[in-house]
């Protein structure tokens, strides 16, 4: 029924046809399709669209609404998603693609077909747009990024780029995507690093702040002035890396946009920060748990056995995802943690909260796409409701990327979504029971990617 679904549209498309207009709908042109039946989550954590219908033409919402009263435009496709549940696709924010490969992590890995090989897989999980986080080889990220963006290729997630982010010489990220970013010393060289990198057009400066432990030197508190100073000069956002308290409520004063690798992921917050964040309501923080599995989940976790993990990932590499020195003891530690505390005091204070699970980084393995779900489902661990969860994965991080046309399905909006097999407001964990993805008005051929990945068989 799908394949003719796609047929009809590609005839219409061929033709030229046009539908013709009437009362209830606009005259429409090229690919016409409309959905009906599916519960709609819309994104904004407004009430989901019961028995919904809308409208997709070319690549954009056109029309949304509920089924009876939205009518099909005349030649329209029709899609029946009775019993599914429509989310708008992802937008994750803190990646760093290219590195890995299969059991690998290495610099030779970072190429253009391994960088589109991670944008499909986060096509796969429905993820629309990603955020690789100051990491990227100059040699050849920016060329690639302009590439596809002129003309994105099916199957793929959008990719913006931080460029190369900033720290100390030798004390920036991890091995091997260490010696990407600037090694900046003063205040000049800092600025100077952001106009290169605004020249290059980047989506976003990272900037760590981090010893590492004592293990490299600190990022010295005039140098980040300046560096976000410089930035928003060029009307460039700024994300941090972070982990002490102290320095975090200093790059709240400096202006800083967003936290990517926030401290309190390790200990409570006090009051003068969350006054400082209220004062400043449009910082954003990504919480970044899925570093944390281990102990979120504790024991052997249900979700080892998905059929979303299996089907694109190889034993081997799940395997890694099996650990045997946490226990139920340190999911109920983790529980009585600091993070659940956090977000409860952040949540209060209003902070507004996006997605980033800092996959592809050291400790985030190569589990592209699937590490956003599990980072939303990791979220609701922490004290989010399903809704802010996903709320926080698609409007409020299209939002800090600047992305007005993702994050919602709403009419002119760019149709990436979703479709699932139940509910995640029931359970966040569904939002890993994918039926399709459309992005951009297309749904992507899922079974070609598996079988690409698979080696061939079809699960
Ligand atoms: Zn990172």
């Amino acid at each position: 029924m799908h394949r003719a679904q796609i047929h009809c549209c590609w005839l219409l498309f061929a033709a030229g046809c046009s539908a013709q207009a009437t009362d209830q709908a606009p005259q429409t042109t090229g690919t016409v399709t409309f959905f009906e039946g599916a519960r709609l989550i819309v994104g904004d954590e407004s009430a989901p669209i019961e028995n919904s219908a809308f409208l997709v033409e070319n690549d954009r919402f056109t029309r949304v609404g509920r089924k009876g009263e939205l009518e099909a435009p005349p030649g329209a496709a029709r899609v029946d998603l009775t019993g599914k549940t429509v989310m708008p696709a992802l937008v994750e924010l803190h990646a760093h693609v290219g590195y890995r490969k299969n059991m690998t992590n290495t610099v030779e890995n970072f190429t253009r077909e391994n960088i589109i090989d991670h944008l499909e897989r986060f096509a796969y999980h429905g993820v629309a747009a990603v955020l690789s986080l100051g990491t990227d080889r100059r040699e050849m990220a920016y060329e690639l990024r302009d590439e596809l963006r002129r003309a994105p290729p099916p199957n793929t997630a959008l990719y913006f780029t931080g460029g190369q982010g900033l720290a100390m010489p030798d004390g920036g990220p991890g091995v091997p995507m260490r010696y990407a970013a600037y090694g900046v010393t003063t205040e000049g060289e800092a600025r100077e690093a952001v106009q290169e990198m605004a020249a290059r057009k980047v989506d976003f400066i990272k900037i760590w702040v981090d010893d590492r432990g004592g293990a490299v030197s600190k990022l010295p508190a005039p140098l980040y002035w300046a560096a976000i100073d410089e930035a928003h000069k060029h009307n460039i956002r700024t994300m941090t890396h972070t982990r002490e308290l102290a320095d975090a409520k200093d790059l709240v004063r400096a202006d800083i946009d967003g936290f990517a690798h926030p401290p309190w992921r390790e200990r409570d917050v006090d009051d003068e920060l969350i006054g400082l964040l209220k004062e400043r309501p449009n910082v954003f923080i990504l919480m970044t748990l899925w570093a944390s599995r281990n102990e979120i989940y504790g024991g052997r976790p249900a979700w080892l056995d998905e059929p979303l993990l299996r089907e694109t990932f190889p034993p081997e590499e799940i395997k890694q995802l099996e650990r045997s020195d946490t226990d139920e003891g340190a999911r109920a530690a983790w529980k009585a943690g600091p993070v659940p505390r956090n977000v409860a005091k952040l949540k209060a204070a209003g902070v507004r909260f996006g997605l980033g699970g800092d996959i592809g980084g050291i400790s985030g393995g190569q589990f592209f796409g699937w590490s956003s779900h599990m980072e939303m489902a990791s979220m609701v661990e922490a004290g989010l409701t399903p809704a802010e969860a996903i709320t926080a994965a698609t409007r409020n991080s299209a939002e800090f990327l600047g992305l007005d046309r993702l994050g919602t399905v709403a009419p002119g909006k760019s149709a990436d979504f979703m479709v699932l097999d139940a509910n995640p407001l029931d359970n966040i964990a569904n939002t890993r029971r994918i039926a399709r993805v459309y992005l951009r008005g297309k749904e992507v051929d899922r079974a070609a990617l598996r079988a690409k990945w698979t080696g061939g068989s079809s699960n």
